[in-house]
């Protein structure tokens, strides 16, 4: 990839653009803030771009099927220029090419690029999280037949032995790419998505596990949490964060019981946060976000290794189908919708990059 194309990519997320009516607004800090250092980190990396509720979406439907600007505006309901906007950023930033479309060399459309297909993997991993924590009495939306012919349940394994991977089984070192980095301060203030805006569309378990992680906060106190992080003077000093704002997301990730408060002292009480079981099940859409990080964004140079303490060697995380220990792509799956396709604008284009539909 070319010097200015990687250029290109970063600034597409990280400048963030003057959003139009009806998007999610982003927001400049007044200028010359202090220089504020972050800890260099690929899952933040692909959060970033997924935490904008209206590009992940877009890329949703694109896995769904999608591939012509009027059948994202179907689906979504976004308004012209807000998608517009949105699709030229994806395309700025490597997620989606434009292409002739078959049949008619005039008319253009958006397919996703390897970079983007490979984005799959975590769409499963934090659709199986929301599969199993949030998807309430419907039960989950799809249902996922894996090409070695199994209902398939996907899990994050390791690229060494195919076990699945816990959190409690990992453990990590720095990496070549370890180390911190400047925040752009415009990124830093830069508002997040309305929580609710996920919730556009079809019922989507990967939209629910979103709305939890994908407020970036939110996202940074869950991983200071696996880090060891548990106490709010230690949250505060790693990452930077205003007190009123660690409180109001300490407050919202004990409501989704991510988190639970736990006291440590008497006098004066003190609390401590700990993941709960749901909170520790977040390790595997996070580490597997991360690798596509480290695959696409890192420069060659992941700041994290894990090593798998089953099998005591360096691994990559996976998404396996756990009938066959196979990784999954996109082209390997097939679903089954458990809802009515036709309320929420289903695309009737049938692309070589949609899981095939049963
Ligand atoms: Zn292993
Ligand atoms: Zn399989």
């Amino acid at each position: 990839m070319s010097a200015v194309r990687r250029r290109m990519k970063r600034d597409a997320f990280e400048a963030g653009p003057v959003a139009p009516a009806g998007a999610a607004p982003f927001q400049r800090a007044a200028p010359a803030p202090p220089a504020i250092l972050e800890r260099n980190c690929s899952v933040a990396r692909t959060v970033r771009i997924l935490s904008d509720a209206w590009a992940f979406l877009i890329i949703r439907e694109a896995f769904f099927g999608a591939r012509r600007f009027e059948t994202f505006r179907a689906a979504l309901g976004l308004p012209r220029a807000t998608l517009t906007e949105r699709l030229r950023m994806l395309t700025r930033a490597g997620i989606f090419h434009q292409a002739p479309a078959s049949g008619s060399a005039k008319r253009l459309e958006y397919r996703l690029t390897r970079e983007g297909l490979d984005l799959y993997p975590s769409f499963i991993a934090l659709m199986q999280f929301g599969d199993r924590w949030l998807a309430g009495a419907a039960g989950p939306p799809l249902r996922l037949v894996h090409s070695c012919g199994c209902e398939s349940r996907p899990f994050v394994g390791c690229s060494a032995c195919s076990e699945a991977i816990t959190a409690g089984e990992v453990t990590y070192r720095d990496g070549p790419g370890a180390g911190k980095a400047p925040v752009d301060p415009a990124r830093r203030s830069r508002r997040a998505s309305d929580p609710a805006q996920f919730e556009r569309g079809r019922p989507s378990s990967v939209s629910r596990a979103l709305q939890i992680i994908g407020d970036r906060w939110s996202f940074l106190v869950i991983r200071e949490a696996f880090f060891g992080g548990r106490r709010f003077d230690r949250l505060q000093a790693e990452l930077n964060i205003a007190p009123n704002i660690l409180t109001d997301r300490l407050a919202r990730l004990l409501g989704s019981r991510v988190l639970e408060r736990r006291k440590y002292q008497d006098a004066p009480e003190r609390f401590e946060y700990r993941l709960t079981g749901i909170g520790r099940d977040l390790y595997g859409p996070m580490i597997t976000m991360m690798a596509w990080g480290d695959r696409w964004l890192a420069r060659g140079k992941p700041p994290l290794v894990l090593t798998h303490a089953r099998c005591g060697r360096d691994f990559t995380p996976l998404v396996l189908c756990d009938g066959c220990r196979r990784p999954i792509d996109s082209r390997s799956m097939k679903y089954r919708m458990c809802y009515d396709p036709g309320a929420f604008g289903e695309p009737e284009e049938e692309g070589a990059t949609a899981p095939g539909r049963l």
